[in-house]
């Protein structure tokens, strides 16, 4: 059910009119946009907004988001049934959202940055909501809630956790990605305003402290760690004199693509004990 995000009773919904019966909370639309929380609308707390932009320009590109969409894609044909209604919250620009819903699956985007939905639409995206994640307007609305490399921008990712698990249905499934490994703790965590990188342990603690049950955590984006430990030296320095740009040169980001590919595919059965990043399926248990 959609909620009020004020009072917490259920809202009535009619088209895209949003209001709340009891103390006359209203979300305002925008071109099918709809707004919950105006005021956090260009919110810079947790995520930097200009890397909105920089993500758009590169998303199509770059060989890490394109393969870490094909590794999703994986995960959802394996784990999530098209029938779902889906949500995928912190959806930036929408792109994975956007692949997603070109392979058949019904899925929202959410986010907290307009801007970020204004893209998503773009992309042809037509359910989507601004809302905040700590305070979602929707309660045991959604049999699959996904985000991508999300969490790791918040102080408290348990708590985030736990409004995901409000926002399911009983057995409903929760999909998420985030950096792995401390020692590889980087200048780029560090202009993306990550707040860490994880490790298993950690994970599956704070997904159990949520009230989930684990089905599958996984390491991905394997061999090109060689690659990630050598940066944390190189880009040491480069934080205070670089702007949020991401670039690549283009041979070596073909490069690794295909390397990226090949180790997806040799590893398919296999649970790589490093990685990346981390992926985990798990499932929501009755509240
Ligand atoms: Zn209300």
């Amino acid at each position: 059910m959609v909620v009020c995000p004020r009072c917490y009773i259920q809202i009535q919904t009619a088209g895209d009119i949003y209001r709340c019966g009891e103390c006359g909370y209203t979300a305002k639309t925008m071109n099918s946009i709809i707004i919950f929380e105006p005021d956090m609308a260009h919110d810079n707390r947790d995520y930097p907004q200009d890397g909105l932009h920089s993500l758009y320009k590169i998303e199509n590109s770059h060989f890490w988001f394109l393969n870490r969409k094909e590794y999703i894609a994986d995960l959802f044909d394996r784990y999530i049934s098209k029938n779902n209604k889906i949500i995928e919250v912190g959806a930036g620009t929408g792109n994975v959202s956007n692949m997603l819903r070109s392979r058949g699956y019904s899925i929202a985007a959410g986010e907290l940055h307009i801007e970020g939905l204004r893209m998503a639409r773009g992309h042809g995206l037509c359910e989507l909501y601004q809302f905040d994640i700590f305070n979602p307007p929707f309660r045991e609305h959604f049999d699959t809630v996904c985000a991508f490399d999300v969490i790791e921008h918040f102080d408290n990712d348990t708590g985030a956790l736990k409004k995901i698990h409000g926002m399911l249905k009983n057995d409903g499934q929760v999909i998420i990605t985030v950096p792995a490994h401390r020692w590889l703790w980087n200048s780029e965590d560090v202009l993306a305003r990550h707040k860490r990188r994880y490790d298993l342990k950690r994970i599956r603690s704070i997904f159990t402290a949520s009230g989930f049950e684990i089905i599958e955590t996984r390491h991905f984006f394997t061999f090109i760690i060689p690659l990630l430990f050598i940066r944390r030296f190189i880009n040491r320095d480069m934080v205070e004199d670089r702007q949020h740009e991401i670039k690549i040169n283009p041979v070596i980001n073909g490069i690794l693509y295909y390397i990226t590919k090949l180790e997806f595919f040799l590893t398919r059965r296999l649970k790589p004990r490093l990685g990346g990043s981390i992926s985990v399926v798990a499932m929501k248990v009755k509240s």
